[in-house]
């Protein structure tokens, strides 16, 4: 395989961008909960767009070691390194950064998270939604910012071998990401500012909320107890007053009972710590069947009875009735007012489960829960919810890991997970117990991911808003641009057809039009003119074309066909007569002793002798296909077609007879003289001979004949066969 070049200037700018991102992402954006945003990635898609997929892959690396070091997890480098290659590859097909990082996380990042977060790192599933969310929408914002530099700042990208776009994009194409990005980066925004505003808010309510739940409880709870000390404390006095009338204790006791019955059962003991009254009545019936029912060894007797106090027990599980846990208050009564003598005690089993139903009717939320425990950290109660037994420790772990948020937080089922399970607040009450609100903390996090999952679906939306108006805004351009360019194409241009434009198109259209239309109208006029001149100088260039050929078969002195001429046209006439099987004269004429004519009156008067010859020949040889041609100097050839054998020397000899009586006047001294002249000729069928030459042989023999026989004769050969 060939390894590509490297560009040293690409791989140095990639390089410095990397550290940028590094340097960057060094310092994430706290966002909510253990969510960061990584805007140090914008360098690897400004390299993918200006550089390709390896130089981008270059910078991502360095970029992702800032993450790296601070969430300590190598899984960056395969999700920004994947995201580099994608858009550098995706740019070679010349798509759109934002739309290749849109696809990118929908079809690759959101399964790798997926995975990610599934088998590797100790995240509950309910946060997998909100993480793969975030990582898509962090996407989408790093992309749209790196994409708006690249558009705002194109003379910082001046790269030699920068990759190109391959294809021309459409206005529309254009137009539609240039708002989309808009659209992208200035919703998203206001969605995350707002988000991360609402959720602190949220967050602050939440506080308070916790917090006065748990005052209200406490206060309720203290409450509860204070009011019940005071009922045992009153019962005493009471009791004090009827302690002579051990009678009365019992119907003292359940007229009690019924007005409180926040006690779960009561009871009054003699000094022997013997039960003497009880209620419900039921208890001291069956208790006394079954065991025995002093209550000498109780904490609560000997309290009250031996040092003369109101006693509030600790926590534990009653016994008698059920398993649950209560307190007891208990109290001495005297015999008289003074309280020298004890006539007994007055004890009350507080219910505890009173607070499950202060629990129960909870204005604040269903996923609140309530624990609440004595001085020795024991549970007295605790939300069914929680799975926590009564009276044994409450054990917790204060969440203070990763997650970024001003709640106090605690875990219970995992301690050691990053993962906050409650938000909870606490409180003492005068007697050393606590109590604890508990808050599921998974519903903010759902709130925080239904926040961005509606972003997500609002920039869905809106961009699909954006494609369209931006398609109808471009339209406005193209169309009228379009419907220009189809009037002014070539194949318009002939046509000559004047189509207005939509009343709709912009001015500018318009007018670009407008000029174009009047540029079109000059271009057919000047067309028209020059296909005018052009014709005009083609007949003119023909006309002259034909005078030079009439010329080149001319000789200029006399206007007769020249030798040339006649030759050519020889078998052209003979092949015509051999068709009508009509005889054929060829003449050869001689002007006599020319020389002398010449010498006598100067050439000045040969050349009018040879001027008159010649119009008196084409005067005796007129017909049009006739041959009457000057064959060189003073000698001149007849090729006479269609020739009537019986009166061709008769015609030769008229017009030797009309020369010699011609009277020619020397243009100079006009002296006037006679020539004359010796014709040798042959008439004969066509096809006596094909060529000329034989023809003119015989001529030039009977020419020479006619001189030898003294000039001014005719000589001919008529052959008939
Ligand atoms: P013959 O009867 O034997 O033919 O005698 P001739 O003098 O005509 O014959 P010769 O061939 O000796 O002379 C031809 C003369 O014709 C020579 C030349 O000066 C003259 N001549 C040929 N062409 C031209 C011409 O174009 N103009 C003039 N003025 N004279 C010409
Ligand atoms: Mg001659
Ligand atoms: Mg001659």
């Amino acid at each position: 395989m060939k390894l590509p070049k490297v560009n040293q200037q690409h791989l140095l700018f990639s390089i410095a961008l990397g550290v940028v991102g590094l340097l960057i992402n060094y310092y994430p954006i706290q966002f909510f909960a253990n969510v960061q945003f990584v805007l140090g990635n914008t360098v690897t898609v400004i390299a993918a767009v200006l550089l390709g997929p390896w130089y981008a892959f270059v910078t991502a690396m360095l970029a992702s070691t800032g993450l790296m070091i601070n969430w300590d997890s190598p899984h960056v480098y395969l999700f920004f390194g994947l995201e580099a290659l994608f858009l550098g590859y995706a740019r070679r097909r010349d798509i759109y950064a934002l739309y290749a990082d849109a696809a990118y996380w929908l079809i690759i990042g959101a399964p790798l998270v997926y995975v990610y977060v599934t088998f590797i790192m100790d995240i509950p599933s309910s946060h997998l939604g909100f993480i793969i969310a975030k990582q898509g929408v962090n996407g989408l914002v790093y992309t749209s910012i790196a994409s708006l530099l690249i558009l705002a700042i194109p003379k910082l990208w001046f790269f030699k071998d920068k990759v190109k776009d391959r294809h021309r994009r459409l206005l529309s194409a254009q137009l539609t990401y240039f708002f989309t990005l808009m659209v992208t980066l200035t919703l998203l925004f206001s969605a995350l500012i707002f988000n991360y505003y609402y959720l602190e808010r949220q967050q602050t309510m939440l506080r308070k909320n916790i917090n006065d739940a748990v005052s209200h409880l406490a206060t309720s709870a203290q409450n509860y107890i204070n009011s019940h000390k005071t009922v045992i404390a009153n019962a005493a006095n009471q009791l004090t007053i009827a302690a002579d009338d051990p009678l009365r204790w019992q119907p003292i006791l359940s007229n009690l009972h019924s007005s409180y019955p926040g006690f779960i059962s009561m009871l009054i003991a003699n000094p022997q710590a013997e039960i003497v009254a009880a209620s419900p009545v039921s208890r001291l019936l069956a208790q006394s069947k079954t065991q025995n029912v002093s209550i000498k060894d109780r904490d609560y007797f000997i309290e009250s009875f031996y040092n003369h106090r109101l006693f509030v027990s600790s926590v534990f599980l009653g016994r008698g009735f059920g398993n649950d846990s209560i307190i007891a208050m208990s109290a001495p009564f005297y015999t008289n007012e003074q309280h020298t003598t004890t006539a007994g005690i007055i004890e009350g089993s507080l219910d505890l489960n009173h607070f499950s139903h202060v629990d129960q009717t909870n204005e604040y939320a269903e996923d609140e829960s309530v624990v609440m425990v004595d001085e020795q950290n024991q549970i007295i109660y605790a939300s069914e919810k929680l799975g926590l037994n009564s009276l044994s420790p409450f054990t917790f772990a204060i969440n203070k890991g990763v997650y970024q948020t001003s709640l106090e937080l605690l875990n219970i089922e995992r301690p050691k997970s990053i993962v906050p399970e409650y938000i909870y607040a606490h409180k003492t009450l005068d007697n050393g117990w606590t109590v604890y609100i508990l808050k599921e903390f998974s519903p903010l996090l759902k709130l925080a991911e239904e926040q961005m999952f509606s972003s997500f679906i609002m920039l869905l939306i809106s961009l699909l808003g954006t494609f369209y108006i931006s398609k109808k805004l471009s339209a406005l351009l193209t169309v009228p641009l379009e419907a220009v360019a189809s009037q002014f194409s070539p194949s318009g241009l002939g046509l000559n057809k004047v189509q207005s434009i939509d009343e709709n198109s912009p001015k500018e259209v318009f007018s670009l039009y407008q000029r174009l239309a009047a540029s079109k109208q000059q271009l057919i006029d000047h067309q028209v003119e020059l296909e005018d001149t052009v014709a005009r100088r083609t007949e003119e260039l023909e006309a002259a074309n034909r005078k030079l050929k009439e010329l080149v078969d001319r000789d200029p002195l006399t206007g007769l066909y020249n030798r040339r001429y006649a030759e050519r046209k020889f078998t052209e006439l003979l092949d015509f007569c051999l068709r009508s099987e009509q005889a054929i004269t060829v003449a050869v004429l001689d002007l006599d002793l020319f020389k002398k004519i010449n010498d006598n009156y100067g050439h000045l008067a040969g050349d009018e002798c040879l001027r008159i010859f010649a119009q008196l020949l084409q005067k005796y040889f007129k017909r049009d296909i006739d041959i009457v041609s000057r064959y060189g100097g003073e000698e001149f050839l007849l090729i006479l077609p269609l020739t009537n054998a019986l009166h061709i020397q008769h015609h030769l000899n008229s017009f030797r007879e009309a020369l010699a009586e011609f009277e020619m006047i020397s243009p100079e001294d006009k002296r006037s003289f006679h020539i004359t002249v010796s014709i040798g000729a042959i008439t004969a069928n066509p096809n006596y001979a094909d060529e000329l030459d034989k023809w003119i042989k015989i001529a030039d023999d009977n020419l020479y004949q006619a001189k030898q026989d003294g000039r001014n004769k005719t000589v001919i050969d008529i052959i008939t066969q």
